[in-house]
């Protein structure tokens, strides 16, 4: 069983080596042309399998660079987010087996200079059967979608999931001091209070080829 711990300073060199070997193989995904870009494919960080697992769109330009999900600003407005919640629930990071992954691994953008645009319908499509083997493992008994493009994307996947902010539009509401923010840390707070802390998780999820 792979542990990370959400909170401490990692790498993306710790992040691969405590990835199951039957995930490792898509750290050389080429399956769409976002690998092109890329300097690393950011597979997701945390337990595994998980208690709650968190779905963003994909990875920032920091992430990019750090090969860690939510790692630049708008991340820590995440990171903070759950770190608040777990506060209020009376739990810590471990007791509460986190992960988080995106929706694309690989930074969706049309240049290594360029911003980050919307992953495109392919792109997402093609990266799927990645995140379907991301969920296999964690088993979460709560998935958090975050933001439209997951929204979107996912439900499918992850039927009756909790469907949240994106980070980055909290982030530029003002962060932690915004009403956005609360809101994400009370919804964040009652699916923590209703997570049990389960040993072997399993659930069925759809497979998608
Ligand atoms: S975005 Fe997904 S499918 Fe595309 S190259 Fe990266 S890991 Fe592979």
């Amino acid at each position: 069983m792979a542990e990370l711990a959400l909170f401490k300073s990692t790498t993306a060199a710790a992040i691969r080596a405590a990835t199951p070997p039957q995930l490792a193989k898509h750290f050389s995904c080429k399956r769409c042309s976002l690998h092109n870009t890329r300097r690393y494919v950011v597979l997701g960080e945390g337990s595994l399998p998980c208690d709650v697992l968190f779905v963003g769109e994909g990875p920032t330009r920091a992430d990019n660079l750090t090969g860690r999900p939510f790692s630049g600003s708008s991340g820590r407005v995440l990171r903070e987010a759950i770190d608040d919640a777990l506060k209020r629930v009376d739990r810590t990071n471990g007791q509460l087996r986190l992960y988080m992954t995106y929706v694309v691994a690989c930074r969706p953008c049309d240049s290594k200079r360029e911003n980050n645009r919307e992953p495109s319908a392919r792109e997402v499509r093609t990266c799927l059967g990645r995140l379907n083997a991301v969920a296999q493992f964690a088993s979460p008994q709560h998935v958090v979608l975050l933001g439209k493009v997951a929204h979107a994307s996912c439900l499918d996947l992850f039927p009756g999931a909790l469907k949240l902010y994106d980070p980055n539009y909290i982030h530029r509401q003002g962060g932690a001091g915004s009403c956005e923010y609360q809101r994400f840390v009370r919804e964040l707070q009652d699916l923590f209070k209703g997570t049990k802390h389960r040993k072997v998780l399993r659930r069925r999820i759809r497979r998608i080829k």
